[in-house]
């Protein structure tokens, strides 16, 4: 597939060990170029004969600033992409300012929260899924059903971020070198936390924010409960 990005801390899934997002443009891009490319893979392909699906990705703050038009585009013009909002409740890449769902005024006074899903059905959009990204098997259960629908999505992943909220999700974790084989798939979710020193994985506890996706990839339940780690 091919994957839109956007502009946000999310456009660091470009790099490894990520590299899951193909194109990144300009604020709103994410949706607008997801829509237009599959469009355009519709009626000719995306020019190597390989049929392909479209998702498209953009942050809370970047889909209220400039993402809303596109998807209401999507709808107009019976486009299929599926479109991401990666929903951290906050304005992460530039310091955690405050946006129109958050409740908050700049100026940190109460004011409405705006809805993504409302906008979503506003816009025309039928498909809206709201998943926890820390639940794994539910979130990529929900992405397969969308691919695999041939229809237009709008799917938001939601949880706060670590940084902005200051509160570890639970736990940290720690690596037990008996049962770690050494597979390194632990890598590949990108986890800041999780490091490769001379021949052995570890978790870097200060980075840990305990969201037990290590546990959950890990074929081999190597991740366990960091001895004198606190709770949730
Ligand atoms: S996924 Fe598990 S077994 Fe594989 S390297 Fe990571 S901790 Fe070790
Ligand atoms: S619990 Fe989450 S933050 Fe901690 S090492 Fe595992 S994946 Fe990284």
């Amino acid at each position: 597939m091919v994957v839109t990005g956007d502009i946000g801390c999310y456009s660091l899934g470009v790099f490894p060990p990520l590299k899951r997002i193909d194109t990144i443009l300009c604020m709103g891009g994410g949706v607008s170029m997801a829509h237009g490319m599959q469009i355009a893979e519709r009626m000719q392909g995306t020019g190597d004969g390989k049929r392909r699906k479209i998702v498209g990705m953009v942050g809370d703050s970047t889909f209220f600033h400039s993402g809303i038009t596109g998807l209401l585009d999507i709808s107009y013009n019976k486009g299929a992409a599926v479109i991401i909002v990666v929903d951290n409740r906050t304005t992460a890449m530039t310091g955690h300012q405050e946006h129109p769902g958050t409740g908050r005024t700049l100026m940190g006074e109460q004011t409405i929260s705006a809805s993504i899903e409302d906008f979503g059905r506003a816009c025309g959009m039928k498909n809206i899924a709201t998943v926890d990204p820390y639940d794994l098997k539910a979130t990529t259960e929900t992405l397969r059903h969308a691919l695999d629908s041939n229809e237009p999505w709008l799917i938001v992943s939601r949880s706060p971020c670590p940084l902005y909220t200051k509160s570890n999700v639970g736990p940290a974790r720690q690596v037990n070198q008996e049962l770690c084989k050494k597979c390194k798939l632990c890598l590949r979710l990108g986890c800041p936390a999780i490091e490769y020193i001379n021949d052995e994985i570890r978790v870097n506890e200060t980075l840990c924010g305990g969201c037990a996706l290590c546990e959950k990839v890990c074929k081999d339940g190597a991740f366990e409960t960091a001895r004198g780690a606190c709770g949730e």
